[in-house]
């Protein structure tokens, strides 16, 4: 029997979406929110049947949708993400609820992003096939074929963004896809079907698995039909995924989680870095660019830590939906407990904690921005991520130092650097990661290459290399002069 989880008014589907259809599961998940606690409903998991029928869904579909040009496609897409801004209101209570973020950043900036995050690529995939190579001998005309069903796997922490972020070139460039979302934020991915519905996207296009890591998302990625893994998530379950596409040689694109330095040289503007400082806090930490280790001059730590605690003490914890709310809730009981259990090892350790450290008054889901310092570079706390509102602070005395500080960890995702701004750009260049922010943070572009390197990832995502991930490359050589075969031939 069909299931639906009922938020305020909306109500959103509990089934995976396969073929353009709802269709029911043996077993279904419990659904909270993060906002109380409150259990919101239930939600598919998926079984080896379930995997079997999106995947033949997605393979029936491919051939039609393959075959229509990238402007044919647009239509569609245009019309999704039309859907998509009907909705606009509908998407942000629902993720809000759904994955405790702040309700006003939903309305008014996350879910036009997504809607963008459709449009761009449709129209980008028009360019797609543009590129040849002219020698003497040949013309090359060089394809982007599309690859074939693609699956996608998201994470709780911005389900609706990372999803459409992954589905925008895919569809674009002539793939069908199966999304499988987070287990425990899964709500919107249901609208997006019901969105995909309403725009007339053919059946199997786009499936939606939902369900646990375990069962959905293993049998999904262990399938060998499957000819592109997309996923975001931890670095644990990453190695799972690539062990199944090894087995299958399919290529996957890792985004992963970050331990990103941000670092303040000397010649900063003291209060503005540590204004961005306090930004770190913004859902609740769990954000994976987010710059969790301070790196700030020796110099000027007393006056950086006295600026950035006016800027974290002005914060208000509390309801994601209440618009004067910055920092809301963890997603979970387990998450809450992780974070505590790297505060007090970290203390254990002889640490300090210089503010929080401990759940806040709000509520068992609420933790307080926090800030540990006294530490060691192979600590526990500087080495791992913890995903919360815990940021570290370790000071350094020259450029080399910070320099090794910045790159002494696994991770490679991103990074802040404030300082004098020639200064702060020689420095970032020197810092491995994937992309770093020079005396700012979170400017980010469709068209800019985004991932990480080391433990935080493989491969990019953004402008044409979403595209050259989701498509096979293909060179059509057309000879200038007629060819005749020769065993002479060089
Ligand atoms: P997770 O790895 O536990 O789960 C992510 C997704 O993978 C979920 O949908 C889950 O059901 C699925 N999954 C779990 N086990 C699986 C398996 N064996 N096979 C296939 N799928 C499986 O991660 P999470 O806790 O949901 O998310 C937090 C992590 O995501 C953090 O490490 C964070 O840094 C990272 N993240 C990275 C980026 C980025 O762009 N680099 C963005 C957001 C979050």
């Amino acid at each position: 029997m069909s299931e639906f989880i009922k938020i305020n008014e909306i109500n959103i589907s509990s089934d995976h979406y396969i073929a353009g259809q709802r269709v029911a599961a043996k077993h279904y998940l419990d659904v909270f929110s993060p906002i109380d606690g409150r259990l919101l409903g239930k939600v598919a998991n998926g079984s080896p049947e379930i995997i079997n029928q999106a995947i033949e869904a997605a393979e029936q579909a491919f051939p039609a949708w393959s075959a229509l040009s990238a402007a044919e496609r647009k239509v569609y897409l245009d019309k999704f993400a039309d859907e998509i801004g009907k909705r606009n209101d509908d998407f942000a209570l629902v993720e809000s609820n759904d994955a405790g973020v702040l309700l006003s950043r939903m309305q008014h900036g996350v879910v036009k992003r997504v809607q963008l995050n459709i449009r761009h690529f449709a129209e980008q995939a028009l360019t797609l096939q543009d590129h040849t190579i002219n020698t003497n001998q040949a013309e090359h005309l060089v394809r982007h074929d599309p690859a074939g069903v693609v699956v996608i796997i998201t994470p709780w922490n911005a389900p609706l963004m990372l999803s459409t972020w992954k589905l925008g070139p895919a569809l674009a460039s002539g793939n069908t896809c199966i999304l499988k979302p987070p287990e425990w934020a899964p709500c919107t991915s249901s609208l997006l079907a019901d969105a995909a519905q309403a725009a007339g996207l053919p059946p199997g296009v786009l499936n939606i698995v939902q369900g646990n890591g375990a069962e959905s998302g293993s049998g999904l990625v262990a399938d060998p039909r499957v000819a592109r893994i997309s996923f975001t998530g931890s670095v644990p379950t990453a190695k799972l995924i690539a062990q199944s596409a090894a087995q299958n040689l399919v290529p996957c694109s890792l985004e992963l989680g970050g331990k990103s330095p941000f670092i303040v040289l000397a010649g900063a503007d003291i209060d503005n870095a540590a204004a961005t400082a306090a930004l770190m806090y913004r859902n609740a930490g769990q954000v994976c660019l987010a710059g969790t280790r301070l790196l700030v001059h020796e110099s000027i730590k007393s006056d950086f830590v006295k600026a950035m605690r006016g800027y974290v003490e002005a914060l208000t914890v509390g309801d994601p939906r209440d618009p004067a709310t910055e920092v809301g809730p963890i997603i979970h009981q387990r998450q809450v407990e992780r974070v505590a259990g790297f505060i007090e090892r970290a203390k254990s350790a002889g640490a300090t904690v210089l503010w929080g450290g401990a759940k806040h008054e709000y509520g068992e889901l609420y933790f307080q921005p926090t800030l540990v310092t006294n530490l060691k570079q192979d600590d526990e706390i500087v080495q791992n991520e913890v995903f919360g509102p815990v940021l570290t602070l370790q000071t350094f005395s020259s450029d080399d130092q910070v320099i090794a500080m910045a790159n002494g960890t696994d991770y490679g995702l991103g990074g802040v650097c404030y300082g004098e701004q020639s200064h702060a750009t020689e420095i970032s260049k020197r810092i491995r990661t994937g992309f770093i922010w020079v005396n700012s943070f979170g400017i980010r572009d469709l068209e800019a290459p985004f991932g990480g390197i080391k433990r935080s990832g493989i491969g990019r995502e953004g402008g044409n290399w979403s595209f050259e991930f989701f498509c096979d490359i293909k060179d059509v050589v057309v000879p200038k002069k007629p060819f005749r075969a020769s065993f002479s031939q060089r």
